[in-house]
């Protein structure tokens, strides 16, 4: 927790290759290394923070019953040359051959493997629905990496998948995902607004994305502002309420450029809530039927009869969350950065201006507060930096509150603050307020 024996490499400046704020600050807190071309590797300050994200992205796919597995990186040619991407899917798809001359590839995602997996081992109507979901890297050769870990081509994705019976089956778990989506992506402190969207090469029928509103976004946006104020807090895991629950957002148009209609949009939106705006996609579900399991042979029987799968898949990116959340949260004008608690590297900061003076790394003060405040992730910079230097260093790493033991903070007391706000004085026989504060934040 002693910020000179962390290994956080913060730069001085703004790298001249960031475009864009997050990338910018990432490099800059020393969260992420560019190992290649869009390929990355994650520091402790950055891995830190996208692993409490990977956890509530992971907490809010066990609430709806989905089962975490893990598949491999690497795959097999020959079961996408069944589902026919393989020749489809073009030079995005790292194409690999081992040294037995195999063709493998490394994985820009799921839907055969996971087919694959269930056709070996479901048979029967009774072991439906299965949902199933795995966290791990992928790659997508992207044409143009860029903005850091936003469009890299080593990304780390939550991709689950669905399988049912019938579409009307199929669409209740749809929908179970489309609800988790909305309490994960709310659990990060972002509002992320499900778009009615193209299915693409994952091809079907059904599909949202999920948007967050940023500048800097390379999703085009056209929605009806009132989409932002539906509310779905009291939603069940319940067949009618959660048909309920989309109805209620499909109500309001809100669409992904490829979607766009005109004529549509201004029937349908009064013209003071149109908006047509930018933003970061964080998440995307499809459903998608017997795209997959009807030409791989993936069915269960059912009263005499064999029913392919009805499909649907559903990816949120876990790594391009930590910077999207940068880009919601970077307050420009106060060159301010406040994580979520939620996902807060570190819950608070001591920043200590006595060690300078007295030739100590640490205040005894310091040791007294960080002895009382013991149930929070602290921690201190005991740096040779003055204060001022100390606290813009923190507003940058965007730990969310700070404990400042300035020269002029009276002996009995410290300075406390949530970054980007007002500063009061505690009592240092008060602490424990702080921890109070904290807590109740995390609420
Ligand atoms: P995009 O339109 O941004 O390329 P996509 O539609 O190809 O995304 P999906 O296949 O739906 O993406 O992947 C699920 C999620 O994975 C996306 O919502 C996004 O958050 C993330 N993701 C996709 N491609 C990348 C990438 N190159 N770098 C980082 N994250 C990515
Ligand atoms: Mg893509």
């Amino acid at each position: 927790m002693f910020l000179s024996k962390l290994f956080i490499p913060i730069l001085k400046n703004n790298p001249a290759e960031a475009k864009i704020k997050s990338h910018q600050l990432m490099l800059r807190a020393g969260m992420i290394r560019q190992s290649s071309a869009g390929i990355y590797s994650w520091l402790p300050l950055g891995f830190k923070i996208m692993k409490k994200i990977e956890n509530i992205v992971r907490e809010e796919q066990n609430k709806i019953g989905a089962q975490e597995l893990l598949m491999p990186t690497i795959q097999s040619s020959e079961i996408w040359k069944e589902s026919g991407r393989y020749d489809d899917y073009g030079e995005e798809m790292l194409r690999i051959k081992d040294r037995q001359n195999r063709e493998m590839l490394y994985g820009p995602t799921n839907e055969e493997l996971i087919t694959e997996i269930f056709r070996s081992s479901v048979k029967s109507y009774k072991s439906m629905p299965q949902l199933l979901y795995h966290i791990q890297w992928k790659f997508r050769d992207e044409l143009r990496p860029r903005f850091g870990i936003m469009r890299c081509r080593e990304f780390y994705m939550k991709d689950a998948y669905s399988f049912d019976l019938n579409d009307d089956d199929a669409k209740f778990s749809y929908n179970k995902f489309f609800l988790s989506y909305l309490n994960t992506f709310k659990r990060l402190d972002l509002s992320a607004i499900p778009m009615a969207a193209d299915t693409g090469p994952i091809g079907g029928n059904l599909s949202h994305e999920f948007v967050i509103l940023a500048d800097t976004g390379e999703s085009k946006i056209y929605a009806d502002k009132r989409i932002f104020d539906v509310n779905f807090k009291d939603s069940i895991l319940e067949k009618k309420s959660l048909t309920k629950l989309r109805d209620n957002f499909e109500k309001y148009y809100a669409v992904t450029d490829e979607k766009f209609n005109k004529v549509e949009f201004e029937k349908n939106v009064p013209e003071q809530y149109r908006l047509i705006t930018k933003g970061i996609e964080v998440g995307h579900i499809f459903y998608f039927g017997d795209k997959y399991s009807k030409p791989m042979k993936a069915s269960v029987d059912h009263q005499g009869k064999k029913l392919f799968a009805k499909m649907g898949s559903y990816g949120v990116g876990v790594s391009r969350l930590v910077g999207a959340i940068i880009e919601a949260k970077y307050d420009d004008t106060k060159e301010v950065m406040k994580w979520p608690i939620s996902v807060a590297p570190y819950e608070c900061a001591i920043l200590d201006s006595a060690n300078k003076m007295d030739g100590h790394s640490v205040s005894q003060k310091a040791l007294q507060i960080i002895d009382k405040l013991n149930t929070l992730d602290l921690i201190v910079d005991d740096t040779e930096d003055n204060i001022s230097a100390k606290i813009k260093k923190f507003n940058l790493i965007g730990v969310p509150y700070q404990i400042i033991l300035g020269s002029k903070t009276p002996e009995d007391s410290v300075e406390f603050r949530e970054v980007g706000g007002k500063s009061e004085i505690i009592k240092i026989s008060d602490i424990y307020k702080i921890q109070k504060i904290i807590s109740d934040n995390k609420k």
